[in-house]
């Protein structure tokens, strides 16, 4: 991997993974940027203790490309986009229009591939490994910054999860703070070391998960499960077997194998909703969207995890991979008890989403 770091008109950073050592990115930014101004406040809850980033933004003369121009395609003759060069493998910048900032953290945009029409699940494993290293990088670089306390590397895909850019790409958020989530877990594991006189809460679940009947896919390095208590219609949790805190702490072994595992995951998502017999080598074009999905990596905070009785070391780096689609055609809202009371109604039963996640491997 080459890693080739620049700037953009407005100062943002932005950070070329080549997978050629050959590869020269010396591209200038031509558009005229002003410097980007945000504001981004941290505002924590007194009732539930959790924090929200307020982000109210002023902007100089802004730079609106036509709507018809992908900002995340590589720039062509005079069609300037956010990438200055006219072809990239892996580019990653920071966003212009940040949730958070400066004091309370920094957001990134990560383009898979400079195809428009392709998608993560159609990324060779070449390319795959590359967005992994890329990943991994940013977590290194990002966790060095005074206001970073938390990575978090994520693609939301799908117009119904209101993806509003078409072109493949995902998302980086490094927060101030142990996120809320992550400090449940982490509170769980405290506990549960407590109460088990040591156990690792994490282990015990992939154990349980792995000798069940919920499992998607196991390979030597990885466990894909659908959760016994699974939130989502169809979700998966993806492991590495051993556990490690973080995607620094992954061994060569299980990133060598992770791009075939999760391209295999990513591909079961886009056949869930195909009927028997229906499958794209039959040669019609399915009349639906591709499944929408969120995939998000849960890594361990930095430092103190600020959870009493848990080390950032407890925790289990793992994937978790869902879609917000029930059946075709309809979508799981977060409707009154979910939104007003944090209690999920799941209308697909974990074991038939995992049955179902296993009938569309790949031949
Ligand atoms: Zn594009």
């Amino acid at each position: 991997m080459k890693k080739t770091p620049t700037q953009l008109a407005d100062g943002r950073e932005l950070i070329y993974y080549d997978l050629r050592d050959s590869a020269v990115r010396d591209a200038v930014d031509r558009r005229p940027l002003e410097p980007t101004v945000t504001r981004s406040e941290i505002r924590r809850d007194p009732l539930l203790g959790d924090s929200v980033a307020i982000a109210s933004h002023r902007q100089g003369r802004t730079y609106h490309p036509p709507a018809d121009e992908c900002p995340l395609c590589p720039s062509r003759g005079e069609r300037l986009s956010e990438i200055p060069d006219s072809s990239y493998d892996v580019v990653v910048f920071e966003n212009r229009f940040p949730s958070l900032a400066g004091d309370s953290g920094r957001c990134e945009v990560v383009c898979f591939t400079s195809d428009h029409d392709a998608s993560f699940a159609d990324l060779t494993e070449e390319q795959a490994r590359l967005v992994l290293d890329a990943w991994t990088d940013r977590t290194a670089e990002l966790s060095q910054l005074p206001a970073v306390k938390q990575v978090f590397c994520f693609e939301n895909r799908g117009a119904e999860i209101g993806v509003t850019l078409g072109h493949p790409h995902g998302q980086i958020y490094a927060y101030p703070f142990t996120t809320p989530r992550t400090a449940l877990m982490l509170r769980s594991v405290a506990a549960h070391k407590e109460q088990s006189g040591g156990e690792n809460l994490f282990d015990a679940v992939l154990a349980r998960e792995l000798a069940g009947e919920r499992v998607v896919l196991e390979s030597e390095h990885w466990a894909a499960f659908v959760p016994y208590a699974a939130h989502w219609p169809y979700e998966v949790h993806l492991y590495p077997k051993r556990r490690v805190p973080d995607l620094l702490a992954l061994d060569e072994d299980a990133r060598t194998e992770f791009p075939q595992v999760y391209l295999e995951l990513l591909r079961r998502f886009d056949r869930i909703f195909e009927r028997e017999g229906e499958g794209s080598a039959v040669g019609g074009t399915p009349s639906e969207s591709p499944t929408p999905y969120i995939a998000a990596w849960h890594q361990a905070p930095f430092g103190d995890t600020g959870v009493p009785g848990a080390q950032r070391e407890d925790f289990a780096l793992h994937l978790e991979l869902f879609t917000i689609r029930r059946t075709s055609g309809k979508l799981k809202f977060l409707a009154g008890s979910e939104s007003g009371m944090n209690v999920f109604i799941n209308d697909v039963p974990p074991e038939r989403a995992a049955e179902r996640l296993r009938e569309v491997a790949s031949s």
